[in-house]
């Protein structure tokens, strides 16, 4: 028997389980992805059909232009591929201190979507990309046939542009499979090498994310008879000091209809946050304390956070920097 991940943050800090000063409004675009990752804890696909109209966009440019210093950090799906992407990304400009764009690069090879490396460069967007692996069979086997080659042809187009150098690109690994990100450092440092002899490839960071026990990744799990023995990896790689930094004390997820999520996993279970009369908690409500001091939704999930290194949407909490 797992102990209740909340007990687990109680015992190394009771503010813990609290939100403090916000600094990241994450965004998820809608559910609409060119790929259908193995591991995708939204489950999004070329199918998808949860897309965030103009109404709540601008609600979330308000919020932005209330308080000038957060971070803007929109994802999906693949967010390139919400109708109002570029719509959205206008009417942010010079709303945040930072605009990050997740993206899963292939969707730049995509027919039609020649513009967007140059859109991102033109607007300073922040490019944060899945790239599971330096090599091809590992990539290919998470995210399907192809999509190592695209990567990297798209790397080296966003590299002729400018980033990895003077516009900021990092990268992301989650691990194919049931077991726990390596180092952080290490891993950037072999990513580094292995890019830059086999293909000229620079880039910024590397970011190491675990895989949550939810969405697709879940079912695989669940399918294998694997989810208990996951879990306990997790629960048994709990990591106090990785417990401190767990994202959802400054970040606050948003969704396509505008709801408030403690952070995207938590979106993907449908644990939105509740007012005192327990409707939900939408953009166009968040006031000025931006949440401070609210207690954060846990779950059993909450373990892939704080496994050895700990994992964020900015990658390892511990020893990765
Ligand atoms: S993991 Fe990312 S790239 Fe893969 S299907 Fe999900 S949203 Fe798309
Ligand atoms: S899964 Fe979400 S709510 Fe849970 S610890 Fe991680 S960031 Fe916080």
């Amino acid at each position: 028997m797992i102990v209740p991940f909340r007990n687990r943050l109680q015992e190394v800090d009771p503010a813990c389980l609290t939100m403090s000063a916000l600094q990241t409004l994450q965004v998820n675009l809608g559910d609409r992805c060119n790929l259908s990752c193995a591991h995708c804890h939204h489950t999004a696909s070329p199918g998808g059909d949860r897309t965030m109209g103009r109404q709540v966009m601008g609600e979330i440019a308000g919020v932005l232009a209330g308080h000038g210093n957060l971070a803007l950090d929109m994802t999906g799906g693949s967010p390139e591929l919400a109708p109002d992407f570029r719509y959205f990304v206008e009417l942010t400009a010079g709303l945040a201190r930072r605009r990050i764009v997740r993206s899963n690069l292939t969707v730049m090879a995509e027919p039609n979507m020649e513009w967007l490396p140059g859109f991102c460069r033109e607007q300073g967007l922040v490019i944060t990309a899945s790239l599971p692996c330096y090599l091809e069979e590992n990539v290919d086997r998470q995210r399907g046939e192809g999509v190592h080659r695209k990567s990297i042809a798209v790397l080296q187009q966003l590299n002729s542009l400018g980033y990895g150098g003077e516009l900021e690109l990092n990268l992301v690994y989650n691990p194919g499979g049931r077991f726990l990100p390596g180092g952080q450092k290490e891993l950037e440092s072999a990513y580094r090498e292995e890019l830059s002899n086999r293909y000229g490839i620079t880039f910024n960071s590397l970011y190491t994310l675990a895989n949550a026990p939810i969405g697709r990744f879940g079912t695989q799990l669940q399918g294998e008879g694997k989810h208990d023995g996951y879990m306990d990896l997790l629960a048994t790689s709990f990591n106090p000091l990785a417990a401190a930094h767990i994202m959802c004390r400054t970040l606050i997820s948003v969704d396509w209809r505008g709801y408030l999520y403690n952070c995207d996993f938590n979106q993907a279970l449908g644990l939105a946050l509740h007012d005192d009369t327990g409707m939900p908690l939408t953009v166009s409500s968040l006031g000025s304390s931006l949440l401070q001091g609210r207690e954060i939704r846990f779950g059993q999930h909450c373990y892939c956070c704080t496994a050895g290194e700990g994992s964020s949407c900015s990658g390892a909490l511990v020893g990765g920097t």
